[in-house]
């Protein structure tokens, strides 16, 4: 339903629940968070279900990092629950995934995964991205991304970390709307603008087709066949 990210080197966590808040017109049934710094070993993350203030209250005192995506979401696969929230994690906790739509082929990808030993932690169709990415052994997330959504049939608009490539969130759109807000050293991504306006008007929207990574000082488009795309940031007029 929305997605929210920030890679900087602001305090991430205050950064993305206050996103998440400007998104809460649109309702959703549960919310989470995932966060990293370029020093980190790892990702941190806090789901639960509610509202952006049951998120918050589950936070803990040192959730400090500059880097971090988050969701809140709207059911279609799964019931409302903590484990349903976004962002769902691999086992080895390296891959982290938010996303809107539905993917419609979840339930053999599923099955084929599952067949195959991976163990699933939520009801969603959406979990089935965040294995797809952590199996793939391609030498860069973005093909890895690629790999992955080559596999999959159906609507998204994603933001992925990894633990292994923290320099970086990527982010993929098909039918579901990617929005990157183009900062001073710090860049933003949100599914709908309202979520970037506070920060930034310089922003790029991301056609159907088409990827972006993020990094502190840089941004880049391209197809999901990999080729380069021209994004030159517009911008947005919006009355606070
Ligand atoms: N289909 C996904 C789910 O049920 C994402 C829903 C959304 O767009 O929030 O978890």
């Amino acid at each position: 339903c929305g997605i929210v990210g920030y890679i900087g080197k602001r305090d991430v966590a205050p950064l993305l629940l206050e996103g998440l808040q400007r998104l809460e017109y649109r309702g959703y049934d549960s919310a989470g968070v995932v966060i990293t710094s370029p020093k980190a070993t790892g990702l941190k993350m806090v789901k639960a279900k509610g509202r952006v203030r049951d998120l918050e209250a589950r936070v803990p005192k040192r959730f400090t990092g500059t880097t971090g995506i988050a969701h809140t979401r709207w059911a279609t696969h799964g019931a409302p629950s903590d484990e349903n929230a976004h962002p769902h994690m691999s086992a080895d906790n390296k891959v982290a995934v938010v996303h809107n739509g539905i993917i419609d082929n979840a339930t053999e990808l599923r099955a084929k995964l599952e067949a195959d030993g991976v163990v699933f932690l939520s009801e969603t169709d959406t979990e089935v991205l965040t294995h797809l990415v952590a199996r793939s052994e391609a030498p860069t997330l973005e093909e890895r991304v690629r790999q992955a959504l080559k596999l999959v049939e159906g609507t998204y608009g994603i933001a992925v970390m990894h633990a292994d490539f923290n320099d970086r969130i990527v982010v993929a759109r098909n039918g579901s709307p990617v929005v990157l807000g183009i900062g001073e050293k710090e860049m933003f991504v949100a599914s709908d603008v309202a979520a970037l306006v506070a920060h930034t008007r310089q922003v790029v929207t991301l056609d159907d087709g088409e990827m972006a990574t993020l990094k502190a000082d840089d941004f880049r488009t391209y197809t999901t066949e990999g080729s380069r795309t021209t994004a030159t940031p517009t911008t947005v007029e919006w009355e606070a």
